[in-house]
């Protein structure tokens, strides 16, 4: 940390602020400059108390952090791209992955045929939400149970690993019986609690990205899973609140290269919450995966039109091959093999 003084602080005032450095367990190098003095905190800012609280006092004028927030999900700490299992099937490293399916699980037909479909097209991992976040209370809140036991249907009549969201701590136990991959949503991308809880299960972890959530705090909610005994972590963006309204969300591609700089862990581009409708869905995709994804999870449906969520931005499922045909000649451009 650098505690930035207020100009024409008095030697005394300086000293003061030094004790209270030594006092939170660092060390002060005081660096006298000719308009401010600095004082330089030495000391591991991840172990130790915060120096923010320093900003109170009447001579500081800025306190600024150089450690970063997270520390195992960094490069730092872990300097080659980590490669993780979702079921059978790798993602990172090389491995690029297209995870599909309906936003929601509605019923028995219309799933199933779902992953007939995607299945014919080469997906492993299918998505699917049994228990739905929705800005309504009217709405459709997903099937609950009944969808996990499609889930573990699909599982085995087809030989999939399935990714579904645990929206809250009461459903962790059931749903990770049935999910290879936990989805936390962008609604409680910093539900902290959630996270530990997760974390706890051992199975690996899709973390979203909030909607107003800086990538900073994404990785450090991302570093809580780790920390919490989850070593197999996946980010992904999925479009943040902008003041744009020709999309649903504005695709972050930017955070998808600084996720894949800053952090070894794989990072997922998700176009359909992005783009809110079909039309956009591919192009996002796109430039997710040229941005570094190392996978897609793209929404796809038998019948949108009567989708009971997400209707405008779901994939017709039996036309999905016509996205995998665009998708595969990047991937594979970029050095990756799908699958
Ligand atoms: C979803 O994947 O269906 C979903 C609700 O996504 P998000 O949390 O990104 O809104
Ligand atoms: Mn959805």
């Amino acid at each position: 940390m650098i505690i930035v003084l207020k100009p024409h602080t008095s030697d005394q005032a300086v000293a003061e602020v030094a004790q209270h450095v030594t006092d939170l367990g660092y060390t002060p190098r005081i660096i006298q400059g000719v308009e401010h003095t600095v004082i330089a905190a030495v000391g591991d800012e991840l172990s130790h108390r915060s120096l923010e609280t320093l900003q109170g006092l009447d001579a500081v004028a800025n306190v600024v952090p150089i450690q970063k927030r997270y520390k195992v999900a960094s490069r730092e700490y872990h300097p080659a791209d980590s490669c993780m299992m979702i079921g059978p099937y790798p993602i990172g490293a090389g491995h690029f992955q297209v995870m599909a399916g309906p936003c929601a699980i509605e019923n028995h037909k219309q799933f199933m045929t779902a992953v007939k479909h995607l299945t014919a097209c080469g997906i492993r991992v299918i998505r699917g939400g049994a228990y739905k976040p929705r800005t309504s209370p009217y709405d459709f809140q997903g099937l609950g149970e009944e969808g996990l036991e499609l889930l573990a249907e699909a599982k085995a009549e087809y030989g999939v690993a399935v990714v579904t969201e645990i929206v809250g701590v009461t459903h962790v136990e059931k749903v990770s019986a049935v999910a290879d991959l936990l989805q936390i949503g962008a609604r409680n991308c910093q539900n902290y609690h959630l996270l530990e809880c997760v974390a706890q299960v051992g199975k690996p972890v899709m973390l979203k990205r909030g909607m107003a959530t800086t990538i900073e705090e994404w990785i450090s909610a991302g570093e809580y899973l780790l920390v919490n005994g989850c070593p197999n972590v996946i980010l992904c963006e999925r479009g943040i609140r902008t003041f744009e309204t020709a999309t649903r969300g504005t695709l972050d591609v930017g955070a998808i290269a600084v996720a894949k700089q800053e952090t070894h862990l794989p990072v997922v581009v998700d176009p359909s919450h992005a783009a809110g409708k079909r039309s956009l869905v591919l192009p996002l995709a796109l430039a997710g995966v040229a941005a570094g994804a190392d996978g897609i999870i793209v929404e796809a449906h038998p019948d949108p039109v009567n989708a009971l969520s997400d209707a405008a931005q779901q994939w017709p499922s039996d036309q999905f091959s016509v996205f995998m045909e665009a998708v595969r000649p990047l991937v594979a451009l970029l050095g990756k093999s799908v699958g």
